[in-house]
């Protein structure tokens, strides 16, 4: 055997991230997991409108679009955006990743390098002088420098070989932007790691679906929630990504990569879910719940003879671990909960 078994790496991030009852329920969610031991960090790829607040969205100039105009909300009241920052403050200070989805949330699949270039630039921009853009205290920014933000996921995952020109330029370590299969390790091109989302089965469905929550809303009911089989579809989700666990666990070690939203797709049932997933799994032996950021530096610390055989599957394969069938139960809901607004 070419190398030792390594560890079942998991990496699970948001995008968007803009509400902030879901920054503090994913905040508290971690805090308890980790309350006795380190068992989840998550990525937040954050897009910049969310440090502008409404009145000043002006500052904002996308790339062939008029100034002040996003596909998303902006950041809200002045307080929303202080009360983001605080939050993502905190997160950063315990160890979870804060990364970039661009500003706007526009599709770029067509932008030149100059285009990703001035979208970046207005990213930083945000980032960098979210108090004085919005009129708050100096104290009231980030207290992580910028140089913290290290990874991208492109809105609607759409990109263009301009992206990859800007990206390598700067201070960037991975993007998160393609897909791959399930048991795929991460490779490295230029200066960035890819770490692809999964194409896996559904469980009991014949079709696959990227590893996301909205590619399984549209896989399971066409894009709209269906509340009538809520339950049906947090089940779905969990027994998918069990499988895709149970796959990488006992097969290659390939990192798993979930990629789950702020918005409130199927009334919650995908968070509990998701968070069902994460209490199962992320204190089992042999695991780590890691953000992005801790990936890449773990796989930058490799030579690559062990990452060869990583990727090969050339080491002592495991058995399944016993998971608590308890846990697995233990949240389902008793009633769908009240639709929130969006
Ligand atoms: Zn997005």
């Amino acid at each position: 055997m070419a190398a030792e078994r390594p560890p079942q790496y998991i990496a699970i991030a948001f995008d968007n991230c803009t509400e902030l009852e879901r920054w503090q329920e994913w905040s508290d969610f971690a805090a308890n997991m980790n309350r006795d031991g380190d068992r989840v960090h998550f990525t937040f790829f954050v897009s910049g409108v969310n440090f502008i607040a409404d009145p000043n969205k002006a500052i904002y100039q996308p790339p062939h679009e008029r100034r002040g105009y996003s596909r998303i909300n902006f950041g809200g009241p002045l307080e929303d955006v202080r009360s983001r920052v605080i939050v993502m403050n905190e997160l950063r200070q315990r160890g979870h990743d804060i990364a970039s989805h661009a500003v706007g949330h526009f599709d770029g699949r067509h932008w030149s390098a100059a285009d990703w270039k001035r979208e970046f630039d207005a990213f930083d921009q945000a980032f960098s002088h979210a108090a004085a853009n919005n009129g708050l205290p100096a104290d009231a920014g980030f207290n992580f420098p910028l140089a913290d933000i290290v990874g991208f996921r492109a809105p609607y995952l759409e990109t263009s070989p301009g992206l990859y020109a800007v990206m390598n330029a700067g201070r960037f370590r991975y993007h998160t932007n393609g897909d791959a299969e399930s048991d795929a390790w991460p490779v490295k091109e230029n200066n960035l790691w890819r770490f692809s989302l999964a194409n896996i089965r559904v469980a009991g469905m014949r079709r696959k679906t990227l590893s996301m929550d909205y590619n399984f809303l549209v896989a399971q009911s066409m894009g709209v929630d269906n509340p009538k089989h809520r339950d049906l579809f947090r089940q779905q989700m969990l027994d998918t990504y069990l499988d895709y666990f149970k796959g990488n666990y006992t097969g290659n070690r390939a990192p798993l990569h979930i990629g789950h939203h702020f918005t409130d797709y199927q009334r919650g049932a995908y968070r509990e879910a998701l968070k069902t997933f994460a209490r199962a799994i992320c204190a089992l032996p042999e695991v780590r719940c890691v953000s992005y950021r801790a990936l890449a530096d773990i796989l930058d610390k490799q030579n690559p003879e062990t990452l060869a055989a990583w990727q090969k599957g050339d080491f002592p394969h495991a058995e399944m671990p016993k998971i608590d069938p308890g846990v697995l139960t233990s949240e389902a809901p008793v009633a769908a909960a009240a639709p929130k607004g969006r």
